[in-house]
């Protein structure tokens, strides 16, 4: 199988990765493939944030490389925190705090639709670039509901499943993730 290394240190992110691609590619972290050095994300966009990182890992490994930019987009808040997701509270990767945030700012708030967006990227040893793209809709809860996943997960009610992200099993998060809806549209362009 061929081997793809990930652009990323975020385990929720990884363990999902590797799920939702494990009959398709032997999936590595970059970490385990020996690049330790932090990559700044300065694009604009998803896209742009996605095709940095794997270009940085691809480059300096001489590997096929791929990573998710992704991020939560609240409607009542213009699409905020959307590419800023991990650092919305002010310490990059603070998940709890996080939520706390976005839960105070959101307090009274009768609409309280978002959407998870991912955008992923594989460049390749030779200098490809593929990319998908995916989407996932719900509404913020008032509260913390469940404790599986990460990021905003137990505070997202997924239109699809009915229920939080947080007390959904690893199986039906990735059936209708966002994530997983960005490299279902990679893999067909493969
Ligand atoms: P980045 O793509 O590494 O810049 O960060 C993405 C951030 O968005 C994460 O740190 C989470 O806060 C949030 N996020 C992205 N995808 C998910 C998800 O599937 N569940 C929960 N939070 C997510």
């Amino acid at each position: 199988m061929k081997k793809l290394i990930v652009a990323s240190r975020n385990k929720g992110k990884l363990k999902e990765i590797s799920e939702i691609l494990k009959d398709f590619y032997e999936v590595e972290s970059m970490d385990e493939a020996g690049f330790a050095v932090d990559i700044e994300e300065n694009g604009k966009t998803f896209y742009e944030n996605s095709l940095i990182k794997a270009r940085t890992v691809s480059l300096a490994l001489r590997c096929d490389a791929l990573a998710d930019d992704s991020g939560l987009c609240v409607d009542t808040l213009g699409g905020a925190p959307g590419i800023y997701s991990a650092r919305y509270g002010g310490i990059h990767g603070d998940d709890k705090n996080n939520r706390k945030v976005l839960l105070e700012n959101l307090e009274g708030v009768t609409d309280r639709s978002a959407k998870f967006v991912s955008s992923v990227v594989i460049h390749t040893s030779d200098g490809r670039i593929i990319e998908g793209y995916g989407e996932t809709t719900g509404k913020i809860a008032t509260e913390e509901i469940g404790e599986n996943g990460f990021g905003y997960d137990n505070i997202f009610i997924s239109d699809d499943l009915g229920k939080s992200f947080g007390i959904a099993s690893d199986e039906e998060k990735n059936s209708v993730s966002h994530r997983y809806r960005a490299l279902k549209n990679l893999l067909e362009q493969l």
